[in-house]
């Protein structure tokens, strides 16, 4: 399996090629040449596989260049139940990502499929935990090192702490806006006490985190000396690991191959329901994707009129489904490219479009740059948005109505799923993190706290290690050269 740029002119490399690395370097996003297919003998035959064995079938289709047997061992260490031990009371833990029926209404159904359960209650720990077990094999291999370095505001930079704590070869020098996450994210990164992580208080804001990130990829020299990397959410790996729970959702929800199920996805940087599309476009019979945002609306304008605009920081609002705060969604070049049938010419002079004017118009007609978008219902997509009230909403009538609580993300994919209800067709909500992380929102909803999960009762109470630091470059990267141990 070979993996070619969405935009051309980048060398064919093989899976543990793009593993450490994230652009292309004609700025493009890595895709496989062709998407492995699935044929239905092989769809019958992993329906009674464990959700590990589940993801060493869809993973040896895409890492053809790693040995069948350490990718199986990786895929058990990764998907275990005591990593994915915070299922609620009535889930299996061994399941991983325990479906459960929601509603059956008029004859259409609504499940929540959990992929919260990992260590720090989101769903990025679904990818991030095995990118930690395959970097770690990667350079044990190679008897490299890694020092990875980003800003957080706070569900990604957790994630990538808790997938490489104690993992050898690999430090973490992790940016985040001083005193600005909430009580529980900043408890759950800074009381991290191992010794290969790094947590650094920035007094700033995040753009001023991000801007440090930016300055220190610019600086090649720099990176290249003190080998730094980065685990942002572009990385093929991560998208793959995506893929298997769309097939684990699938497989559960249906009991034969010619069932069709959708799947509802609470999006921001389209890294997760573009897995889903993977997984659609490797024929599993998924009828309809849609893409659930809150008010930061692009995908859902995307997709309602086919004009792509990204906004400005003025226009990107902070909401209750914080991690859905996006202005451009980074993946969805990987989308472009298939819409436009691999045309990587066409999809480097969009994207460049996207730098030089703020987006693209695919709608047809005079002026617009082509007339994809008509294509659009052949992918299966669709999409709608939500509100704060739509939030608060939703949390207090699935806690009436069935007693679970939810988080505000999935809320938002809840609000669009119901409106997307289709008889005979089980829609899933991707459930994307445990309402805990968003406290806030559910007190304001429920005028009570939201349950944890058991060990994180008391960690805001736990010791704290970080460095508090000025937003300043040189300083920062003074602190990285002294900690890398190279
Ligand atoms: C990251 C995140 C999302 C958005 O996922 P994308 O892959 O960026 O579309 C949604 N919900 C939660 C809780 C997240 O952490």
């Amino acid at each position: 399996m070979h993996y070619v740029s969405t935009r051309g002119h980048a060398a064919a490399q093989n899976f543990s090629e793009i593993l450490l690395g994230g652009l292309a370097p004609d700025g493009g996003l890595y895709l496989p040449e062709k998407y492995p297919q699935v044929t239905g003998a092989e769809l019958d035959q992993w329906r009674s596989l464990s959700y590990a064995d589940l993801a060493f079938e869809v993973l040896k289709k895409f890492a053809t260049d790693v040995p069948e047997a350490d990718l199986k061992a990786l895929a058990h260490k990764t998907y275990s139940a005591d990593v994915y031990r915070n299922a609620r009371a009535g889930e299996d833990a061994s399941q991983i990502t325990p479906l459960r029926v929601l509603e059956e209404k008029d004859g259409s159904k609504l499940l929540l499929q959990a992929l919260s359960n990992g260590p720090t209650l989101a769903f990025k720990d679904m990818a991030m935990q095995l990118l930690g077990s395959l970097f770690e094999y990667t350079l044990a291999k190679n008897d490299a090192k890694l020092n990875i370095f980003g800003a957080t505001s706070g569900d990604t930079g957790s994630a990538a702490e808790y997938a490489m704590r104690g993992k050898k070869g690999i430090r973490v020098f992790m940016l985040s806006p001083h005193k600005k996450m909430s009580a529980f994210q900043t408890a759950q990164m800074f009381s991290l006490q191992d010794p290969n992580i790094f947590n650094i208080a920035v007094e700033g804001v995040f753009d001023d985190c991000q801007d440090m990130v930016k300055a220190v990829s610019n600086d090649h020299a720099f990176k290249a000396s003190q080998k730094i990397g980065t685990v942002n959410s572009i990385n093929w790996a991560r998208v793959v690991a995506q893929v298997v729970y769309y097939f684990r959702g699938y497989l559960s929800a249906t009991t034969s191959n010619d069932q069709k199920v959708s799947f509802t996805v609470p999006s921001g940087n389209f890294g997760n329901i573009c897995a889903g599309h993977i997984a659609r476009m490797m024929g599993l019979p998924i009828d309809k994707l849609v893409a659930a945002t809150n008010e930061n609306d692009v995908l859902d304008e995307f997709f309602r009129t086919g004009i792509y605009r990204v906004r400005k920081s003025a226009e990107t609002y902070h909401t209750s489904s914080p991690s859905m705060d996006i202005s451009k969604a980074s993946n969805f070049e990987r989308f472009i490219h298939d819409l436009l049938d691999g045309d990587s010419e066409r999809v480097r002079a969009l994207f460049h479009k996207v730098e030089t004017e703020g987006g693209f118009n695919l709608a047809g007609g005079p002026g617009s740059d082509g007339d994809e978008f008509a294509k659009i219902g052949g992918f299966g997509f669709q999409s709608g948005k939500s509100t704060h009230q739509d939030r608060l909403d939703t949390i207090r009538d699935i806690e009436q109505r069935y007693g679970i609580t939810i988080d505000t993300h999935t809320a938002d994919g809840v609000k669009v799923a119901r409106e997307y209800a289709t008889p005979g067709v089980p829609m899933i909500v991707l459930e994307t993190a445990l309402p805990a992380k968003f406290n806030e929102t559910i007190r304001e909803a429920l005028g009570r706290d939201a349950e944890r999960p058991a060990g994180f009762e008391n960690i805001e109470a736990l010791p704290q290690r970080f460095e508090v630091m000025a937003a300043d470059v040189a300083q920062v990267k003074a602190f990285i050269a002294g900690h890398t141990g190279l």
